[in-house]
């Protein structure tokens, strides 16, 4: 395949990013510490776990840690993760508002990333044992990643490998997958095209970043500080700019001599009608993120005859999953996939995060919550 073979010559990032993560990670002074601390092999479970639960839809004061939640069941093809970071995406508070298209039956408990160690392994599931290092990307309907343990469908777990933390590692599932989804499955990127990237600082910017990087393209990212803007280029984007400053667009297509075959667009309902000023022949506009309607003229389209496209990750498919899986775990492999921590927190500080992943400025990839000790 075109896109492996792209990834087996990349060696791109500096080595000192590889181990960067760490320098971007708040200190963990204060955070809770697990009951859990032994290793899996001579830990045992009781019936019930600490997680943060949802009873009723609303704010983040919703969220509440809780001492007596039962464990998760675990059925045919299935994996018990014991969680140690869990990763916190905006979904997850549009779900808790009860403002989403698919809503879990209450109580839940969030969250659909994890990274840990496996604990059981439901029956037919062969190619995972009990006590790798594993990430989660997915959780099965009864369960969810703010707590230690999640049961997910094998489908979504994937092995670790030891050069990335487990903070990292909790930083994969939603962000890298939709990266991958919207730059290869939907927008068929190939090596040489221009890509931008709206948006690049964030957990999902900072993936599709190196996604981009490592396939060929050249890659232009967007940031709002001078510090998410240092990230983007540490991920490898080739140009950066900031999207508060005035005009910034026009800059980029003149700084650039030429408009992008590629546009992942975090935030579409303030920039699609910029984006649609700034395509080459054949370009593809690619919906990642959107919290409102936006006015475009559809004009734009014609000439370059370029398109405007939606990306789900809730709409892949089983082959989409084992495709951005297999080429996810490959860049982990051999050293691409360099998710970038930027706070972690408390899992008493749950109510903090929801907060933060909305209203706090200045991305620098992704908010993860410490569960347990490793
Ligand atoms: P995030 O980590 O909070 O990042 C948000 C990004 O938006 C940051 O890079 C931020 O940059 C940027 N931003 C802020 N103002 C902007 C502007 N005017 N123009 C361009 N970018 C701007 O969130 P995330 O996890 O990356 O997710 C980003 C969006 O994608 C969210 O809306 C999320 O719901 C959505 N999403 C969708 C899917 C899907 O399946 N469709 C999957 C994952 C995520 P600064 O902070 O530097 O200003």
């Amino acid at each position: 395949m075109k896109f492996q073979r792209a990834l087996g010559s990349l060696r791109m990032l500096s080595p000192t990013y590889v181990n960067a993560p760490h320098n971007f990670s708040q200190a963990r002074d204060g955070c809770f510490s697990s009951q859990y601390v032994d290793s899996f092999s001579t830990m045992s479970i009781g019936p019930t776990m600490k997680a943060v639960r949802v009873h009723r839809f609303g704010g983040p004061d919703v969220l509440s840690l809780e001492t007596n939640v039962p464990l998760p069941e675990l059925k045919q093809n299935q994996v018990l993760v014991r969680v140690l970071y869990a990763g916190v995406n905006p979904v997850e508070t549009y779900i808790r508002e009860g403002q989403y298209s698919r809503l879990p039956d209450l109580p839940y408990i969030p969250g659909s990333d994890a990274a840990g160690y496996v604990h059981q392994l439901g029956e037919g599931v062969t190619n995972l044992k009990v006590g790798d290092r594993v990430f989660v990307a997915g959780t099965s309907s009864n369960s969810g990643s703010y707590a230690q343990f999640v049961v997910s469908d094998a489908t979504f777990v994937f092995p670790l490998h030891e050069r990335l933390t487990f903070a990292q590692g909790s930083s994969l599932g939603v962000s890298f997958f939709t990266a991958y989804k919207a730059l290869i499955l939907r927008a068929k990127t190939r090596p040489g095209e221009v890509v931008l990237v709206h948006g690049a600082s964030g957990a999902g910017g900072t993936a599709a970043v190196q996604i981009a990087r490592a396939i060929g393209a050249t890659v232009v990212g967007t940031a709002g500080t001078k510090e998410g803007m240092d990230v983007v280029l540490k991920c490898g984007a080739h140009h950066v700019f900031n999207h508060n400053h005035k005009c910034y667009e026009k800059k980029m297509v003149e700084h650039l001599g030429t408009g992008f075959d590629v546009i992942i667009e975090h935030l579409a309902n303030i920039n699609l009608g910029h984006d649609l000023q700034m395509l080459k022949p054949g370009a593809r506009v690619m919906v990642v993120g959107c919290r409102g309607s936006v006015n475009i003229n559809p004009r734009h389209l014609m000439l370059p005859e370029a398109s405007i496209g939606g990306v789900a990750l809730g709409a892949s498919t089983t082959a989409d999953w084992n495709e951005m899986g297999a080429a996810i775990v490959a860049g982990i492999e051999s050293g691409w996939v360099n998710p970038v921590v930027n706070k972690e927190y408390c899992m008493d500080q749950v109510q903090q995060v929801h907060h933060d992943i909305i209203y706090s400025k200045g991305a620098k990839g992704k908010l993860v919550i410490k569960v347990a000790d490793g």
